[in-house]
């Protein structure tokens, strides 16, 4: 589902993000990328749905090499591929029915969502996807009345209304209590093994992972140090 064939990206600045990256993901995997701040998690996750470009080598995305896309390509690549972030990003004045179905925007086009000209499909594909994060009853509510773990279950919702083939969640849980960061870990993880939608969530917290992860990348200083299943991690690595 995704390679990496020796891929670097150097910022403007000069700073190296990644380092001749090799790795290939699966459809369906787990993925766990751990690493201290400043490894290149980001950077790693962001150069999947193309938010920074890599300076040089291939990354494949479902067969297609994502390096060169522009305009209508890239938008494609963006529907397929969904993101939760750290902040959650959602509309704060915007209900949270309004938040997850914009999910579809990819689908329907940007003029139709400005209209609010959503089928009453993607209604209800949105109302279905917050009942499978347990947040339905707060659907009329604005995004900004809920709590953080609330607001990153609509924004879990949201991007199942992407139906996208890969999620990409840059530090989900960072700014979330531990029982919280457990609960959406566990959503996470429970959408993986039920829509087999190829995952990856970067973790600055290796115990989360372990607890979580089918798959382990740890990376330091912009390069892959450690790939594996959880139960060959160890104190050294
Ligand atoms: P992580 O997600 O593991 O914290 P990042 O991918 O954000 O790591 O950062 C990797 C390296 O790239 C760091 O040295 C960081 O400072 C640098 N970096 C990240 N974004 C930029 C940017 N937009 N411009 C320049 N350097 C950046
Ligand atoms: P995170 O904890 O998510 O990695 P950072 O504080 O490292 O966030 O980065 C915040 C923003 O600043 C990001 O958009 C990142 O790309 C950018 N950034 C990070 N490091 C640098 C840098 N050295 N120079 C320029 N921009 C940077």
């Amino acid at each position: 589902m995704i390679t990496f064939k020796d891929v670097s990206l150097v910022y403007p600045n000069g700073t190296q993000g990644l380092k001749h990256v090799n790795v290939t993901i699966d459809e369906g995997e787990f993925v766990v990328i751990v690493g201290l701040s400043g490894a290149g998690k980001s950077t790693f996750i962001r150069s999947i749905n193309r938010m920074v470009t890599p300076t040089y080598g291939e990354l494949y995305v479902d067969g297609e090499n994502v390096i060169q896309l522009q305009g209508k390509e890239l938008r494609k690549l963006r529907t397929k591929v969904g993101m939760i972030f750290q902040n959650y990003n959602l509309v704060n004045r915007s209900s949270v029915m309004k938040n997850t179905i914009s999910g579809r925007l990819g689908h329907t086009g940007t003029l139709r969502s400005i209209l609010n000209l959503y089928s009453k499909k993607d209604r209800a594909l949105a109302y279905e996807n917050l009942k499978r994060v347990n947040i339905e009853e707060y659907v009329y509510q604005r995004a900004d009345q809920l709590s953080g773990g609330q607001q990153q279950r609509v924004s879990i919702a949201r991007v199942l209304t992407q139906e996208p083939k890969i999620i990409l969640a840059d530090e989900p849980v960072a700014s979330l209590d531990p029982p919280t960061s457990h609960q959406v870990m566990k959503y996470l993880k429970k959408i993986n093994q039920e829509d087999h939608i190829t995952t990856i969530v970067n973790l600055h917290f290796i115990d989360m992972a372990m607890e979580y992860a089918d798959r382990i990348i740890g990376m330091r200083d912009g390069e892959i140090v450690f790939d594996g299943p959880a139960s060959e991690v160890t104190e050294k690595t």
